[in-house]
């Protein structure tokens, strides 16, 4: 039974629930409304499998309404119109409110996918509140260009908003994508139909409800919930949006373009899964640092991170060493009450991941890996979703464990020989998002971080993140760039003007 300070988030989530405070119902035109055909589904939570509240069942209709909101709002330039300083003072008011209802969007966030009460405290809605607060301060302070043409020409380079944007995001840091999307595209001054993922919709509905109350314009920002191939397709495929802002598995990433392609063609850009290889040399001198790191990263947010470093690349003559370290590092990672704020490892989302999570387990086996730590579900008597902390040694690259993301706290050694083998096996991956390299001599950090492909390299470290970089991948994590000032490229088009002088 809970005690002391889980006790008290136990009570306040009994408290939102038994008094039916959590609203499931989309947000359209700056209304919470049911879905036009009064259809809900279950949400649940996976932390012990309980009701959380029915939740609108958003389809083509529901999509329909919210679109022509959107274009409404931004064709009558009551957001897309107000000078960059007024937007920015709505969405720094939007932060404020975030940081306001931290508790709440907390709870809400553990609740709805199972981290840690610590983690959606102390990070996502921090992230979020600090995203949305950087564009706003940004916005104001982005200058247009003059290109630099002759005596009797002017030739203006402006950014403008693309209009209508369509955001569809995963259940695995549901505020966090949800402030990525929003940040850039809102501050650029367009209009939003947000989708948040089926598996956790509820933290997205509360942000929604959140930007309203801060000055946001009715219909410039919408919600609607609901299924991938009902209210994400017919977001997707629709002839009057501009640009789609996707973050999912590569898998839905592919078919975005098809959307687009048999609709509109309207710009796609797709922030996709990841196989991170995280490479220790034998020249490190920060063995035990870098040990942490790979576990406090892999099975931080139960895995569940398109950045996990969940290939562990070793050189063989420290393997046996380097993989003892990581293992002590195990009992720090045992799954526990999301609702325990001491608690750093929590329920994985649903059963369907945590049937997927054990079919690679199982898959893992079959294959000649040997499970050296966890490799079983955890607190089944809850009725949530868990799974031990669990490291596979002896992995070839061509195994599926090597090769599939499994977005659970799952972690495969490879060993290596030289520095060529070790690049060559990082790179030998069809995706690309980030990487890490370990070793004390410049020369070689440098080198290997400048051969692997990824979207972001880390040196001698993992968890540095900040609003101000691009974070996205190259190959099949993805084309696009979620936060920093680049970010701002997706949701503006570049229009020139020629001035006869
Ligand atoms: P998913 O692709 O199954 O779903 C993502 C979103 O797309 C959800 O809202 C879902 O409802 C919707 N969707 C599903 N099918 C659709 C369809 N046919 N048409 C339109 N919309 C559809 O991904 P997920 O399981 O929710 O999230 C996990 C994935 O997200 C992982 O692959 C992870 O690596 C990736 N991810 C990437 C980043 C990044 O920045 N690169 C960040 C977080 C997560």
């Amino acid at each position: 039974p809970p005690t002391g300070q889980a006790l008290i988030w136990r009570d306040r989530a009994n408290a939102l629930i038994a008094e039916g405070l959590i609203d499931g119902r989309g947000l359209v035109e700056g209304q919470r409304v049911k879905a036009v055909a009064e259809e809900t589904f279950e949400c649940r939570s996976p932390i012990d499998g309980r009701l959380l509240t029915p939740v609108a069942r958003g389809r083509q209709a529901d999509i329909d309404l919210a679109v022509g909101s959107a274009r409404r709002a931004f064709d009558d330039g009551r957001w897309a119109g107000q000078a960059p300083a007024a937007r920015k003072r709505v969405l720094q008011r939007f932060a404020e409110l975030i940081v306001q209802h931290k508790d709440e969007l907390a709870l809400l966030e553990t609740l709805d996918m199972g981290k840690p009460i610590q983690h959606s405290l102390g990070v996502d809605v921090p992230a979020a509140a600090r995203c949305i607060a950087w564009y706003a301060e940004a916005i104001d302070k982005v200058y247009d260009e003059i290109a630099p043409t002759g005596r009797n020409a002017l030739a203006l380079i402006q950014r403008e908003p693309v209009g209508v944007v369509g955001a569809i995001v995963p259940w695995n840091y549901p505020m966090i994508m949800a402030a990525w999307k929003l940040g850039p595209a809102l501050a650029a001054g367009n209009s939003v139909v947000l989708k948040p993922s089926e598996k956790s919709p509820l933290t997205a509905l509360r942000l929604g409800e959140l930007a309203l109350k801060a000055g946001l314009p009715e219909g410039v920002l919408n919600v609607v919930p609901g299924f991938g191939m009902e209210a994400g397709e017919a977001l997707a495929l629709h002839l009057d949006v501009d640009a789609l802002g996707f973050t999912g598995s590569t898998r839905v990433g592919r078919k975005m373009l098809e959307y687009a392609g048999r609709s509109n063609l309207k710009r796609v850009f797709n922030e996709l899964g990841g196989k991170s290889a995280f490479v220790v040399f034998d020249d490190s001198d920060a063995l035990e640092r870098a040990a942490q790191t790979v576990a406090g990263s892999i099975f931080f947010n139960q895995g569940e991170s398109c950045n996990a470093p969940s290939r562990l690349l070793v050189h063989e003559r420290i393997a046996d060493d380097f993989v003892g370290r990581v293992l002590a590092q195990t009992p720090n990672y045992q799954p526990a009450d999301p609702l325990d704020p001491s608690t750093v490892m929590g329920a994985l989302v649903d059963e369907a991941q945590l049937r997927t999570v054990l079919g690679y387990i199982e898959a893992g086996h079959k294959e000649g890996a040997r499970c050296v730590a966890g490799g079983t579900q955890a607190r089944a008597e809850t009725g949530g979703f868990y799974v031990t902390p669990t490291v596979f040694d002896g992995v070839r690259n061509d195994m599926l464990i090597a090769k599939e993301e499994i977005f659970g706290p799952v972690l495969s050694v490879i060993r290596f020989k030289d520095e060529a083998e070790a690049v060559a096996l990082a790179n030998q991956s069809s995706y690309g998002l980030q990487a890490s390299v370990w070793s004390s001599h410049i020369d070689r950090a440098h080198r290997v971080a400048r051969a692997l492909r990824a979207g972001t390299v880390h040196v001698n470290q993992y968890d540095e993140d900040d609003i101000t970089v691009p974070f996205g991948g190259v190959k099949q994590s993805g084309n696009g760039r979620d936060k920093s000032l680049h970010a701002l490229d997706k949701y503006t088009e570049l229009k020139t003007t020629w001035i006869r002088i």
